[in-house]
């Protein structure tokens, strides 16, 4: 007897839902079930902060669920929150949660609750062991496994830990609550996540200092209006090297392009164009260009901007040139190593908070299901470690390269092949487009016709 279709989504954050609404379309709720711990899935880790300072770091036009219809964010949000929010803004990250866990609702898949340890290839398809030992069966799975806290530092003392004073996962609702208001605080890191941490503690009326601390401090640039060219500045037939795509980018700059626009211009074509690389060129990219690339690309809010602007000018957050490399407890403090550009430094504060980012590399992280999956061949680490190998429809390779008819992955997962695979826009379409990919694998009959 053929085996009764189903889909298992293992993840129920943006990536999850966007998943489940887009199967919901092609007509496959009934066979779909999401698994994920949260009582209700939808906001994922992005969008749970309850903090109204937080917004969401794109303009609202671009972060509509359906990449056909611009405006379906937008109506909801003039519906439930501001009739007066436009195209332009960049609404609370709160609300983009609440817009997912409305979309999960409306598409009727069953959620379970749960989270996913293992998984087993049966002749029967894919099985998903729980960590409560129960099992979910189907025949197609797919990771949307999300983001996961920080990379380890180098050297962490068991002390620090224990003290409470050294938080790792900046996202952890409590953590930064427990920050007396007059505390040194330092900030691994000056990326988004840092201007989150510097946002939350700013809304707790925090009075001691901040010192953000990286390697070139260099913090998020804002968005400002902006006219894109009509055309990528860096065209498909640029030598693809790093040198030769930087080359093109320099040529626009000369242009009169200002480097956001420029940045812009290649949203659509920027993951062709690290395909067309080489691994040694990505590596080259990484090196020289990545970072620089970041602050343009991941831009903040400008009420979020002006906030950061105002901590600067008021010498609340200071930013420091370095790389952490040990964190230890001192007395009833924590003494944070920083190798600079002239030597080492010790920074003596209360707190420090990783704000490094969501940790890439699998193998070595928090997911016992990605780290045995990896372990058993079933999927492989992509770039550098990082993310999991995938094909164009998201199919995850396995040790012999190939791609698995029933395991897939959508989001961050797909960082370990693709450039830009962590934002709504990249998730959206990712997730159209595998929602017709399984009703073709489920359906062919009628997914060939259109
Ligand atoms: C703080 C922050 C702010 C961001 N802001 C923006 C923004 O403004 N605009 C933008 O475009 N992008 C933004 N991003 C990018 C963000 O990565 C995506 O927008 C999106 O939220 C990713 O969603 P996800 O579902 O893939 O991951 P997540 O939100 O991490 O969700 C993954 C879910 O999977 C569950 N899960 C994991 N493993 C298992 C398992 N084994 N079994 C069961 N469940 C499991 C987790 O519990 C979680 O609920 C932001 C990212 C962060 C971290």
């Amino acid at each position: 007897m053929p085996q009764r279709q189903h889909i298992a989504i293992v993840g129920g954050g943006a990536s999850g839902t966007l998943l489940a609404w887009q199967l919901a379309r092609q007509g496959l709720a009934g066979m779909t079930t999401l698994l994920d711990p949260a009582e209700a899935p939808g906001a994922g880790l992005a969008y749970s902060t309850s903090f109204p300072q937080h917004l969401v770091n794109v303009r609202n036009e671009t972060l509509s669920a359906d990449p056909s219809d611009a405006g379906h964010l937008l109506r909801w949000v003039h519906a439930m929150h501001d009739p007066g929010a436009g195209p332009d803004g960049f609404i609370p990250r709160r609300w983009f949660g609440d817009y997912l866990r409305t979309l999960f609702r409306e598409s009727g898949v069953r959620h379970r609750r749960g989270v996913a340890v293992a998984m087993e290839r049966r002749s029967c398809g894919p099985v998903l062991l729980l960590a409560d030992g129960s099992r979910l069966h189907a025949t197609h799975v797919v990771l949307a496994t999300g983001n996961f806290p920080p990379p380890p530092l180098p050297e962490l003392d068991d002390a620090a830990i224990a003290s409470g004073r050294y938080h790792h996962d900046v996202w952890d609702p409590d953590a930064l609550g427990r920050i007396g208001p007059d505390e040194d605080v330092v900030l691994i890191g000056t990326g988004l996540s840092t201007v989150d941490a510097v946002l939350r503690l700013r809304a707790q009326a925090h009075r001691g200092a901040l010192v953000a601390v990286s390697r070139r401090a260099w913090l998020p640039e804002v968005h400002r209006a902006l006219t894109v060219p009509g055309s990528p500045v860096v065209g498909a037939d640029v030598q693809a090297t790093a040198r030769g795509y930087l080359a093109a980018f320099r040529r626009a700059l000369r242009d009169g392009i200002p480097a956001a626009a420029a940045v812009d211009s290649l949203r659509a074509t920027s993951n062709a164009l690290w395909l067309a690389l080489s691994e040694n060129e990505k590596r080259r990219f990484r090196r020289h260009l990545q970072r620089r690339w970041d602050v343009v690309r991941r831009r903040m809010a400008p009420m979020v901007g002006a906030a950061v602007t105002e901590a600067l000018r008021d010498e609340s957050l200071t930013l420091r040139r370095g790389r952490v490399t040990a964190v230890r407890q001192d007395g009833d403090a924590l003494a944070i190593t920083v190798r600079t550009p002239g030597g080492t430094d010790t920074i003596r504060a209360g707190h420090a908070i990783n704000t490094t980012g969501p940790d890439p590399r699998y193998g070595r992280g928090e997911s016992p299901l990605l780290r045995t999956l990896l372990q058993e061949g079933l999927a492989v680490a992509g770039f550098e470690g990082e993310g999991l190998r995938c094909d164009a429809d998201g199919a995850v390779l396995d040790r012999q390269d190939r791609p698995t008819p029933d395991l897939f992955s959508l989001g961050p997962p797909r960082m370990g092949t693709l450039f830009e695979s962590v934002a709504i826009p990249e998730i959206r379409a990712q997730a159209a487009a595998l929602a017709a990919h399984l009703r073709e694998a489920i359906h062919p009959e009628t997914a060939r016709g259109g």
